[in-house]
């Protein structure tokens, strides 16, 4: 009799797809015949990260769900959306009913930045604004742009947080090229924002930005891009990583010729770079962000920033803190609250005695945080899947009771009220978005709808299948 080895994989961004991809081309371990991957997501959508991070105007970025396509047309590969697992199936349901599970969630939360007045009206989390302009289900409809914040502030130096200050710079027409929604085009249209300030802790040797995102920045005829003097220095110890490093070279040069360049005097928007600035308050009145505080800072000979004691007020309207993302727990399996990440040996899920936790694996941002490319997280599957494979090979056959994949998931989930969406569901969602754009004023290459029950509905034709 043949045996199917069946593995669910949590998340469909790119990690968990590069894990699929692995997972199917590799050996099969003894004893098994075949191979049935599931990719469960909480989005009706596949592709994560790609369809809800990468923003609307970096359509080369996107171009990766082509790759991606590639990998669940595999045979082998099914899809299966919006299901939460930890609220609409138990990790434990799943793994009595596959041999392993790998979660492969990411990270979609704003890291915390405790700092006084982080509460206030106008304060706003990076991953939320993100959410709302890629108009992602769970994301409201409407973004608070209030008409006073001519100048707002973005906290961090990393390619989040030029994605927000590009897109607060830009017109909402410039955006009417990308695959928005009239309601993002809309909230858009109300930013009043013509001096966006971006504040690094450090120097511009410890910028987090890659240098193709920095030289983008310039590209709009509409913005100006001014790199501030002050804090634009470097120790020693900064001087050496810059001349080790290329990539970091690159950043420094693009940002040293923005330093040197004339003003574009008709741009209608700035965004200003500042470094050795440390937010350290947000500053309101009536509940409502009025400024930021910020401490001049120094670099101590390690590439590290120290205070200075000094503090400058900015006068802006709004914050957005672009300082990192972090991993979201799931109910039932182990987690790491102070490195926001599953905790794990080189992808085996381990419990807080160490212990590993049978059948869990982990691959992507959730195992080991939110830094590097969406390439990088190949490499992460390539490691994670060799071990699980290997456990399954030395552990024998048959990890799980029941073996039955998602026929024995579906049931619980009828029962539950749960409609999941399937690969051809997402096919027809995504002729339909393509046929939105086709009809759109402005010929667009797609229109996304945001509303799930919408997805749900478009989907609904292939989900009778
Ligand atoms: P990131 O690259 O880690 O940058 C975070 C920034 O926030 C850093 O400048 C960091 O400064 C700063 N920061 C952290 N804690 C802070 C605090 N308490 N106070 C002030 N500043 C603080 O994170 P990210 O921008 O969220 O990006 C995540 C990953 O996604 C990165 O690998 C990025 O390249 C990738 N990404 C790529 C694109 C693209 O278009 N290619 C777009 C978006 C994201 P320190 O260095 O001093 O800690």
């Amino acid at each position: 009799m043949s045996k199917t080895l069946r593995i669910a994989i949590v998340g469909a961004g790119p990690a968990g797809t590069y894990a699929a991809d692995i997972v199917t081309s590799s050996e099969l371990p003894p004893g098994y015949d075949e191979i049935a991957v599931d990719l469960i997501d909480a989005d009706p959508t596949p592709f994560g990260l790609i369809r809800y991070g990468v923003a609307p105007d970096h359509p080369r970025i996107k171009e990766i769900v082509k790759a991606l396509q590639r990998v669940m047309n595999k045979p082998e590969i099914s899809f299966h959306g919006n299901i939460r697992v930890g609220r609409d199936i138990s990790v434990d349901e799943l793994r009595a009913h596959y041999d392993a599970v790998v979660v492969a969630t990411g990270a979609r939360r704003d890291a915390d930045l405790n700092i006084p007045g982080i509460e206030l009206e106008g304060s706003f989390g990076a991953a939320d604004f993100v959410s709302w302009y890629d108009a992602h289900p769970e994301a409201s409809t409407e973004w608070e742009f209030s008409p006073e914040a001519t100048s707002v502030a973005v906290l961090g130096m990393g390619n989040v947080a030029l994605d927000v200050a590009r897109v607060l710079a830009k017109t909402a027409e410039e955006m009417l090229v990308t695959e928005i929604p009239d309601h993002v085009h809309a909230g858009l249209a109300a930013n009043k924002a013509v001096d966006v300030h971006v504040f690094g802790r450090r120097g511009p040797a410890q910028a987090k930005f890659t240098p193709m995102e920095l030289r983008e920045l310039s590209h709009s005829p509409n913005v100006d891009v001014i790199v501030h003097p002050e804090g634009f220095e470097f120790d020693e110890y900064s001087e050496e990583y810059v001349k080790q490093n290329k990539a970091q070279r690159l950043v420094v040069n693009v940002l040293t010729s923005y330093l040197a360049k004339d003003p574009k005097p008709d741009a209608a928007c700035r965004i200003h770079l500042h470094f050795g600035a440390q937010p350290t308050e947000i500053l309101g009145e009536d509940g409502k962000v009025v400024g930021l505080r910020t401490e001049v800072t120094e670099l101590d000979g390690t590439g590290n920033g120290r205070g200075t004691g000094e503090f400058i007020d900015w006068n802006v309207g709004a914050v957005y803190r672009a300082i990192g993302y972090k991993s979201d727990s799931i109910e039932g399996l182990p987690f790491d609250f102070d490195r926001n990440v599953i905790p794990n040996e080189a992808g085996r899920v381990r419990d807080e005695s160490g212990m590993a936790v049978p059948g869990a694996y982990v691959t992507g941002w959730v195992k080991r945080g939110p830094i590097g490319l969406i390439g990088h997280t190949k490499s992460d599957a390539q490691e994670t899947i060799a071990n699980l494979l290997e456990d399954l090979a030395t552990q024998g056959v048959g990890a799980a009771e029941e073996n039955q994949g998602f026929d024995g998931v579906r049931p619980m989930l009828d029962e539950r009220g749960i409609t999941s969406t399937t690969w051809d569901g997402w096919l027809s969602l995504d002729a339909h978005e393509r046929a939105l754009g086709e009809a759109d004023a402005h010929t667009r290459e797609r229109v996304k709808v945001a509303s799930r029950e919408e997805m749900l509905r478009v989907a609904a034709g292939a989900l009778a299948r």
